[in-house]
């Protein structure tokens, strides 16, 4: 449009002010991208009498839009859990928990197996915060009680552990903890939620990794905290607010689009990794298969009555007498796998991991390979592996 004589053009002013309305009453399956920094309120009495913590309305794009209470309503409604916390990753969401818990003079446990992140996180949060972080096994089941401190107050569980797979009792460590007045928090990515009731089998505060399957694109970071109870939520909501983590209403809105379909690529991703666990456990190059679907992956029989599925992560303990120059060259040879970290997307994924470097109790020789098992089909799948494990 032409607009060089002056006396047409629009002010600053009607520019920002538009008097537009869209017509309400529009309707779609599709959740509203809700972006806002300031949050509107209808008068200063409004502005006053708002209450951040209380999530029947809104205060500042940090505590979230409509997009995003919605993520997080559907999330608690996943794990059947009453409150939700987004945080801009999985990282992000650990140390929320940690932060919210914890000050110095406490003691924490964290399973040897856990994300390694974590781990780090654990070592800083002792040398530069005064807290006390103590590892156990992550089969020591009810034995657990014996290392619970008068200072104790929170325990780490990971279900299974990340690398190296071995799936901990939870009902015996919640029933140990709580005994003592300890909170067991649950990284529980690995299930995404919906293949391992967690706060039927006591855990006291939920973890996601909505970077795993919730996304599903291999596109999103994000995290979930999720709980039960109002004053340990109320502890996590007000170190959320300080942490300032807000997360982007676009990338909320991309997990909310894939939610729908969670537990059929869950289950895909399921029933492919099973099958090509089972295939792996039958070669010769490999000495153990560590699914826990499977008998030969520690904790199994525990998997087996807490979860009622598994997904597509799981790792194999190559034979000893391939060195790692050549399960490298197994894994570089790979086509269908990609060489790279995180996982719950489409494209299946390879890793070589250095476990002896990484845990101080590990017994087993022979290189650690992680696989993440994507949505191609299997057997395309097996001719790749055969591949490359003939040029191994
Ligand atoms: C990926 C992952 C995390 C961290 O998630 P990010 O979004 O990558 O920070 C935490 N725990 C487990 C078990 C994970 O797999």
């Amino acid at each position: 449009m032409n607009q060089k004589n002056s006396t047409d053009s629009i002010s600053a002013t009607a520019l920002i002010h538009s008097k537009y309305q869209a017509p309400s009453g529009f309707a779609a399956f599709p959740s509203a991208i809700h972006h806002a920094s300031t949050v509107l309120f209808k008068d200063v009495a409004a502005m006053r009498e708002r209450k951040w913590q209380d999530k029947s309305a809104y205060t500042y794009g940090l505590h979230g839009t409509p997009t995003s209470f919605t993520l997080e309503a559907r999330l608690a409604e996943i794990e059947q859990g009453k409150y939700c916390l987004l945080a801009p990753s999985g990282l992000a969401a650990i140390s929320l928990v940690n932060m919210a818990l914890l000050q110095a003079g406490d003691d924490v446990l964290l399973p040897e197996n856990v994300y390694s992140p974590s781990r780090d996180l654990g070592d800083w949060l002792a040398r530069s915060f005064g807290v006390s972080v103590r590892y156990y096994h992550p089969l020591i089941g009810a034995a657990i009680a014996d290392l619970i401190l008068p200072n104790t107050k929170l325990i780490w569980t990971e279900a299974p552990g990340s690398v190296s797979m071995e799936v901990p009792d939870i009902p015996a460590i919640c029933a140990a903890a709580h005994a003592k007045n300890v909170l067991v928090a649950l990284d529980n990515t690995w299930s995404a939620g919906i293949a391992l009731p967690a706060f039927a089998h006591g855990v006291d505060i939920i973890m996601q990794a909505l970077t795993k399957y919730q996304s599903g694109g291999s596109d999103v970071l994000m995290g979930a905290v999720i709980t039960r109870d109002q004053a340990i939520n109320l502890r996590l909501q007000a170190a959320h607010m300080r942490l300032g983590f807000g997360v982007g209403m676009d990338d909320v809105y991309l997990v909310l689009r894939n939610l729908d379909t969670l537990k059929l690529r869950f289950d895909a991703h399921d029933q492919s990794a099973r099958k090509l666990a089972t295939w792996l456990g039958t070669r010769p190059e490999i000495d153990t298969v560590l699914h826990p679907a499977l008998a030969s992956c520690p904790g199994h029989a525990i998997w087996a009555r807490d979860f009622t599925g598994a997904g597509g992560l799981f790792s194999v303990l190559v034979n000893a007498r391939y060195s790692e120059p050549q399960t490298d060259h197994f894994v570089n040879s790979l086509k269908l796998f990609g060489i790279g970290f995180s996982w719950g997307g489409a494209r299946s994924l390879c890793l070589p991991y250095r476990i002896q470097q990484m845990r101080s109790d590990w017994q087993h020789q022979g290189t650690l390979l992680r696989f993440n098992v994507g949505l191609e089909d299997c057997d395309d799948l097996i001719a790749d592996i055969t591949q490359a494990l003939q040029q191994m």
